[in-house]
């Protein structure tokens, strides 16, 4: 085990650190080259890429985990794999083969052990893979090449400090549109996010909700992070919709809920003006996690799920599961966890 670098490891947020090692990979020509590990942490692309002004870019998001025995966690990255080649090809762009992406996580884990947030810290090394169309080109159509990459940085919570309840804002903006790439990891879906992120902000919330974009009265996502509800009768549900993104978090949670809690779950519609029906709320996703929602404000009327300072005992224990899979704490269900 690769000594630590000295990091202030308890004050960690969701920042970026230039880390040793990125992996990079271009293609041309119809194939991947082979793939190398680089220092350089800048990338030199044509003016005329596709990624700068037609929004070629797709990205994942996942965690390499300092697990309680010294070994090296990775949660599920074939599900990381797979949804990245989902929304390469509703890009139009080569996709990535799951061996090769996980062995380049891996490599890059690897290359950079030393900024892996020792157990214990409730840390972990963030992974952002990503693609982006290249090459010269000024017509809307695919690019002739592409770069492939993944960098990593060591990361706390997102949002603030772990299972702290956090209130959110129900937006008028729509993130994406009822058939369109919503249910991708596209860059395009975040741009957009920015405005209404930061109007949330300015009101002291932690994001902005988003509606379904075809009725506006059904609850899709918590900023970049799914919805999930307890209801009064001790159901696990979550939305169900096309434009949602399918967070790895939120299936994983349907399962340990179902497997672990012995809850019945449900993916189903998620009305914003019936939250009554729940007893808790959490937002979820790798960088979130589980992020216990305090209440929802939607035009003049604020709701209170569990308290605005304390946690749920159910989300609790989810927590509790999840992260005790990451870290190594708790047996794992068959093919989670990847050791580096
Ligand atoms: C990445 C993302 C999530 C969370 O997905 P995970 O696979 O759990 O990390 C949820 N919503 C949006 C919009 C996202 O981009």
């Amino acid at each position: 085990m690769k000594k630590p670098i000295e990091l202030d490891w308890a004050n960690l947020g969701f920042n970026y650190i230039k880390t040793d090692y990125r992996y990079i990979s271009y293609w041309d020509k119809g194939e991947w080259d082979d793939g190398t590990l680089t220092e350089d942490n800048t990338v030199h692309i044509s003016e005329g890429s596709t990624a700068l002004h037609y929004g070629q870019t797709v990205f994942e998001g996942m965690k390499a985990y300092r697990a309680k025995d010294g070994s090296i966690n990775l949660f599920r990255p074939e599900e990381n794999a797979e949804r990245m080649q989902r929304s390469c090809r509703r890009l139009m762009m080569p996709v990535i083969p799951t061996d090769i992406f996980i062995e380049a996580v891996k490599k890059v884990v690897k290359a950079n052990e030393a900024y892996i947030p020792p157990y214990g810290t409730g840390g972990s090394l963030y992974l952002r893979p990503y693609m982006i169309g290249i090459g010269d080109n000024i017509g809307v159509k695919p690019a002739s090449n592409y770069l492939f990459s993944i960098f990593c940085m060591p990361v706390g919570a997102y949002f603030k400090n772990g299972l702290v309840p956090t209130n959110f804002l129900v937006s008028d903006y729509d993130r994406a549109a009822g058939n369109g790439t919503g249910s991708s990891k596209v860059g395009g879906n975040y741009g957009g996010s920015l405005l209404p992120g930061s109007e949330a902000h300015k009101r002291n919330f932690g994001d902005a909700i988003y509606l379904d974009p075809i009725t506006h009265t059904k609850i899709e996502e918590v900023g970049a992070a799914n919805f999930f509800g307890i209801t009064k009768d001790n159901q696990f549900v979550t939305p169900i919709s096309p434009s949602i993104l399918p967070s790895i978090t939120k299936y994983s949670l349907l399962y340990l809920a179902k497997e672990r809690l012995g809850l019945e779950v449900k993916e189903e519609d998620v009305f914003v003006d019936r939250l009554d029906r729940f007893a808790e709320a959490g937002a979820c996703g790798t960088a979130a996690v589980i992020t216990p929602i305090g209440g929802i404000q939607y035009k003049d009327n604020f709701h209170t799920f569990y308290s605005e300072t304390e946690t749920g005992p159910i989300t609790k224990k989810l927590y509790k599961e999840l992260t005790g899979i990451q870290y190594g704490e708790v047996k794992a269900p068959k093919g989670w966890i990847i050791k580096v």
